[in-house]
């Protein structure tokens, strides 16, 4: 049985991301590039005002007293017109926000700080060179690295993106994940109540999840415990996704045949089971490239050994460098008792009162579903800490989208 921390250590190893593609900008929103893209236009492309007022050059304005100037106007640079002719001798020109400097100008006085008499106009102060003038190319200049694979591609660096006039991005492609619940006693929603059979939860859980991970879930039918169907399902999954999720049939029970089918299959198995509670009879196995994770049924079990194993992989497939949640250090809301010889990771919200504090859920059993509702905490109680009184300091997994990190959690 293998701690947590050399659980998370053998997943890590088959951390790689998936091959590259590439989609059009809105598609590649919350993904990584494959690699840099540079820019391809300098940004600003041309000298221009950051204000509406008056391009003038500097020289002119200054006098030995301080005294004011006034100067004639002549020409009008604004955006998207006309390019503007150079500035005559001795004169301004009159230019809004965005639109080019006319050449000869080396400054731009705001329109606040002049008064206008006619044709002329009249400057109250010197203006330092290249007052409210936006260099070409003092944002970005052509060839300088626009974005790179640790950027998360959101709406700012999309928008990057775009102003230089990329329409598709070469990313990451999102892994398939296959799903595949198994045991004789699931039956689907709206299929008639069998005595004994209970409603498959697990694959609504585990797809969503797996969309929320960015990868895109395949859904199989129920799987049988019988074993030569298994073992078909498996190696269906095998062959057409990149990541295979199966729930259920891990334990030791004469039906739990997903071990079987993982050796049927050709899978090396890495790991059956992690000192964790809930989610101890949980197998890691791989199949040439593909890796993939037995997770047990119970639906708590299931969804918190995704949680720690499956979804940090799927954040690899896709690039994401910090592929982990981050931790957060919290007090606990009420006593609890830690497990002798496993980590405990218990379900639960977070308040921010005037700390961090974890509310944990009433109910923490591997069965009770209602654990999960809210719950955007896993509080790790350290297994053998014994009694934890109200008020202890823990740490716990933040399931929140806020970066991620890019080492394990709870490392010693
Ligand atoms: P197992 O890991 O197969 O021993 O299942 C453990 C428990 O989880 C049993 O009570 C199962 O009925 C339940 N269970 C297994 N698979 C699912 C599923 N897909 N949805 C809901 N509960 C399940
Ligand atoms: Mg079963």
């Amino acid at each position: 049985m293998l701690p947590l921390d050399e659980a998370f250590h053998a997943v890590a190893a088959h951390h790689a991301p998936g091959p590259e593609e590439r989609v059009p900008l809105l598609d590649a929103r919350g993904r990584f590039l494959a690699h840099a893209i540079v820019a391809r236009h300098d940004v600003p492309g041309f000298d221009n005002s950051a204000m509406d007022g008056y391009a003038v050059r500097a020289g002119d304005l200054a006098t030995a007293d301080g005294s004011p100037v006034s100067l004639p106007v002549e020409g009008e640079s604004r955006a998207g017109g006309p390019p503007p002719g150079p500035l005559a001798d001795g004169a301004v020109m009159r230019i809004f926000t965005g639109a080019p400097m006319p050449a000869g100008a080396d400054a731009v006085v705001m329109q606040e700080d002049v008064a206008r008499e006619g044709a002329t106009a009249r400057f109250g102060a010197a203006a330092p060179v290249g007052a409210h003038v936006r260099r070409r190319a003092e944002v970005l200049a052509i060839g300088d690295p626009v974005l790179t694979p640790e950027d998360a591609l959101g709406p700012g660096e999309l928008a990057l993106a775009a102003s230089q006039g990329y329409a598709l991005l070469p990313v990451r492609r999102r892994p398939v994940v296959a799903i595949l619940s198994t045991g004789d006693e699931l039956r689907e929603i709206g299929a008639p109540d069998r005595p004994g059979s209970l409603i498959d939860s697990n694959t609504y859980g585990l797809a969503s999840a797996a969309a929320a991970a960015g990868a895109t879930p395949w859904i199989l039918p129920l799987g049988v415990d019988a074993p030569d169907a298994l073992t078909a399902r498996f190696e269906e999954a095998v062959h057409r996704a990149d990541v295979v999720v199966s729930t259920g049939g891990v334990s030791v029970g004469d039906y739990d045949r997903v071990a079987d089918a993982l050796d049927a299959v050709g899978a090396d198995t890495l790991f059956t089971k992690v000192r964790m509670k809930p989610g101890k009879p949980v197998r890691f196995a791989v199949a040439g490239r593909t890796p993939l994770f037995g997770l047990p049924g119970n639906p708590v079990s299931a969804l918190v050994t995704f949680e720690l194993f499956v979804r940090p992989l799927l954040r690899s497939r896709l690039g994401d460098p910090r592929p982990y949640r981050t931790t957060l250090d919290v007090a606990l809301d009420r006593a609890v008792t830690a497990p002798a010889s496993r980590d405990e990771l218990a379900r639960a919200t977070l308040s921010r009162g005037p700390g961090p504090t974890a509310r944990l859920a009433d109910k923490q059993g591997s069965g009770a579903t209602t654990s999960l509702r809210g719950a955007d905490l896993l509080v790790r109680l350290p297994m053998g800490a014994g009694r934890l009184e109200a008020g202890t300091q823990a740490r716990a997994l933040h399931l929140v989208e806020d970066g991620g990190s890019r080492d394990a959690p709870f490392a010693r």
